[in-house]
This record gives structure tokens, sequence and C-alpha cells, in this order.
């Protein structure tokens, strides 16, 4: 199962071999960071520009404690110019875990005999959505194995499937897919069905390291899957999520890679991946850890630093697998999406479950088992304003880069309000009494700071609208 570059039609210049392991080790070893440059780094990375893979080397070698608190300091000053306080929510939703791959490191794979397997059908796909529209919420991202059965036809009438599903006030307004490569042909067809962004990890950078953890199966073929997201732009696909699984190999070996991997998509499509994931390894049912490059909590704080300041314009992904405690610290530090009331058993939304997670029937452990309320009640009192908005995508504003980044005033013209409506939305529907009172009061203090008395008093008109009923009101 040899990948032939030519049966893609990959474009050349995507084809050139961006990720040239010897280039990032040698930026990594002859990185000497000295406060000065350090310092330089994160005034270059303040002023939005994204850093060269250089640059992010001499972040990654900062290990002295005073650097890495002033690296710590750029991102959360950046996270606050770039996104405001937003935090962005989302759901995961589990369709189905039959696997051909065998990758070491999850219990889905195809070597994990005790797995119990399960695709769910469309009565039980339109339950999950309605029990997460019942929870509030309107963005989901749907994760498949890799399987003949989860072709490219599939995954978009699943996508059409979720669309359809209204309960009450409840829709889903942006989906998402984390799934298995495609070919060009499948990601047309899956942008037809309307998706949002197409996330392929890839794991690990390293060609070795990945031959180790991805024993057989397609995924097994690095260069395939490192072309995935080259695929979708030319299918169509403009908003793509890369990511590596940290804890496979050295962490600043991976940050370098993805920021190369950024570099590659301004440099071809002139446009860099919609988000960056940083997954960190967890406890899976039969999985085959390697301790060797386990990923502390205080590295995970500086990967994600450092990404943000590497990659300025790019939404960055915070999930369950981490511990409410970390999640609450790391935050701060350029996250800008999260999920919450995540279930990933199959069914599990609809169905009232075993608390107790049973790691054969699902990918891994997750570490945060609050509610959606739960998150919503803390990122309003530690002062964030959580958003369900989904505007740009459905207004077309995606791909041509980071609107939000670029166009001067844009999140007080558009993030802040839709924030502020869709927030709004979630009180009048979802929320018990004590988090109503909390959101609203965000809702003011936030409406406050727009500064522009026309968009103000616009807001103060959209949010009486949706007291009176109304609902999917954005800028
Ligand atoms: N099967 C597809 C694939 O592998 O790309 C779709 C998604 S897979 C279900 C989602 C992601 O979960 C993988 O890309 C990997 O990064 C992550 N993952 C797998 N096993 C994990 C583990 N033990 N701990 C944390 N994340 C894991
Ligand atoms: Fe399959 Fe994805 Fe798990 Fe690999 S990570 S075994 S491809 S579900």
């Amino acid at each position: 199962m040899k990948f032939k570059p030519e049966k893609y039609k990959i474009p050349d210049e995507a084809m050139q071999p961006f990720i040239d392991v010897q280039e990032i080790e040698e930026s990594l070893e002859k990185a000497r960071p000295d406060a000065a440059a350090v310092r330089d780094v994160i005034a270059k990375s303040l002023s939005k520009e994204r850093l060269n893979m250089k640059e992010t080397a001499l972040l990654c070698n900062a290990s002295e404690p005073e650097l890495v608190e002033e690296i710590l300091d750029g991102a959360r000053c950046l996270k606050e110019l770039v996104y405001g306080n937003r935090i962005v929510l989302f759901a995961p939703l589990y369709v189905g875990n039959f696997c051909t791959n065998n990758c070491a490191y999850c219990g889905f794979r195809v070597e994990n005999r005790e797995a119990e397997r399960k695709t769910l059908n469309k009565a039980e796909l339109i339950k999950e959505v309605e029990a997460l529209e019942d929870n509030g919420q309107k963005r989901l991202i749907l994760v498949f194995g890799e399987h003949p059965i989860y072709n490219a036809k599939y995954i978009a009438d699943t996508v059409r499937t979720v669309y359809s599903v209204k309960k009450g006030n409840g829709e889903i307004r942006r989906v998402n897919i984390n799934a298995a490569p495609l070919e060009i042909e499948g990601f047309r067809t899956v942008k037809e069905a309307g998706i949002g962004t197409y996330q392929v990890f890839q794991e690990t950078y390293h060609p070795e390291r990945y031959q180790r953890f991805h024993i057989s199966g397609q995924k097994s073929d690095y260069n395939y899957r490192l072309t995935a997201l080259d695929r979708a732009q030319e299918g169509g696909v403009d908003d793509v999520g890369i990511g590596a699984l940290f804890g496979l190999y050295d962490w600043r070996f991976e940050v370098l890679s993805l920021v190369r991997h950024t570099n590659h998509f301004e440099a071809v499509y002139n446009v860099g991946p919609h988000t960056i994931s940083f997954p960190r390894l967890q406890e899976a049912a039969s999985a085959l850890i390697d301790p060797a490059h386990i990923v502390s909590d205080d590295e995970f704080v500086r990967l994600i630093a450092i990404l943000r300041l590497a990659v300025p314009y790019t939404g960055m992904i915070l999930t369950a697998r981490e511990t409410p405690a970390v999640r609450t610290t790391v935050m701060q530090f350029g996250v800008s999406q999260i999920d919450g009331g995540t279930k990933i058993e199959l069914g599990a939304y609809a169905n009232i479950l075993n608390e107790q997670q049973n790691l054969n029937k699902e990918q891994f452990r997750i570490n945060d088992a609050r509610s959606l309320n739960e998150i919503i009640d803390e990122l309003l009192e530690m002062g964030y304003l959580p958003s369900f908005c989904t505007a740009c995508y459905r207004l077309g504003r995606t791909g041509e880069h980071f609107m939000e980044f670029s166009v001067p005033g844009f999140i007080k013209r558009y993030c802040t309000p839709n924030a502020i409506l869709t927030l709004a939305e979630y009180l009048m529907d979802y929320a018990p009494e004590s988090t109503a009172k909390k959101g609203w009061q965000a809702i003011g203090e936030n409406l406050n700071q727009l500064e522009n008395p026309k968009i103000i008093a616009e807001m103060r008109k959209r949010l009486d609208k949706i007291k009176n009923g109304e609902r999917d009101l954005y800028f």
C-alpha cells in the first residue's frame, strides 16, 4: 500500500518534501536562546507575525524559568489581543469505531480484539444529536475510525443527517470532521455536505517514530497522511485542522513540524490551517505506549504558549483529554476552542450510561467529565465569554485567512457580538437560573466594552429579539 502521489493529482509544489527531519533537528540544535533573542521573537509575534522555525526553536529551547515566564506572558497577551476573552464551545460525536489501522496508542486499533465495535445507525445518530441539542450544543465534530464503511459518501450523509435534526430551539450549525484522509474527490463530496473544518492529525511528524507507532493499515503510510490536507485544499476544503499527538516523540520536534506544516499551507495555498490541535497521549485499552516522550504538565503549558506565539492567527483546540485543573490553567495561554459535556462512548449522549469509562468502548481515557453547563459556569466565573458562534463559516468568511486576526476591529465588530448573541440564546433556552444570572451580567459587561454606540444599540435590539423568542441572529 505505497503512496503514489501521481494517483492523487497533487500539485507539484505541494509534493516538495516539506518535513525535513535534518532541517528541524538542526534548527533545534543551533537554537541558543538568550534573553534578548527570546524577547525579540516574542515582540515579533505580538506584532502578529507568524514565526519561522528558527525563531520557534529559540522559544522551544528557552528553559530558564524567567524566560519561560516571559514566553507565557507573551502568549497570554497575544491571546487577549487577537481573540479577546471569547472561548468557543463544541462537542465531539463519535459515529463509528470500526478501524482497519493499528495505531499502537489507540483503543480502536484493529488488534484490540476486546474493543466493542459499533456504528450508530440513523435513528441512534438522530437521538445523539437531539441529546446534544438539548444540552445547548451548536457545533459538533464528528469522529470516525478508518474503515471502508466510513467512506466520503457515508461521512457526507452523516453530516446531512446531523444538520437536519432540529429539536425545540436546538440545531447544529457547524459540523466539523475528524476522520481518515480522503482523496480529492472524497473531500469534494464532504465539502458539498457543508462541513466546517476537516481535521487530520499527523500524530508524529518524525517518519521513523511514525512507522513505529503505525504498525499496519492505510495509516502506516506517512506520506499519504502528510498530504491529506493538501488533497483537502484541492477538493475545496479550505478550513483544515492540523495536530500532533504529544507523547509520541520530542515535543519540540512536533512543535517545529506544526510550524513547518503551517508554512507549507501558506506558501502553496495562501491560507494557514484553521486550527491546531495538541492532544496529549492518554491511557487506552491495549495501547502500547512507550513512555520515553511523555509530556509533563509544565512542558504542555510551554508548548501551548509557543504554538500560540508561533502561529498567532490560528484557532487552538484543547480537549477533555485533560483534567479540569490543567484545562483551567492552560486556557489562558492561547486556547480558543474547548469541548464541553464531552462523552466519547458511542451512543452515550442519548443513553445514560455508566459514569465509569469502559476503555474497550472508547478510544482513550478522558479526564474532564463536567457537563457543558458546569464548564460554562466556570468560564463565566473566570471572566471568559463562552461562545457558540458559527457566523464566519456560514457567511463564507473562510479560508482566506484569519479574518478576525487581520481585519482591524474584527473582534469588536463580529466576534464579541456573535459570542454575546449565542450565549444569550443558551441562557434563554438551556441554562439553570444561577448560570443565567452570571451570564446576563457577563453580557452586560461585554456589551459596554464594544465601544461603538451603533453596534451597542443594534445589539440591544437583537438581545430583545432573542428574549422574545427569535434565534440565530448573527453578524
Ligand atoms: N481515525 C481517525 C484518525 O486516526 O485520524 C480519526 C480520529 S481519531 C478517532 C482522533 C485522534 O485521537 C487521533 O488523530 C489521535 O491524535 C487521537 N488519539 C488516538 N489515541 C489517543 C490516545 N490514546 N490518547 C490521546 N489521543 C489519542
Ligand atoms: Fe483507527 Fe484513528 Fe485509532 Fe488509528 S487513531 S486505530 S486510525 S481510530
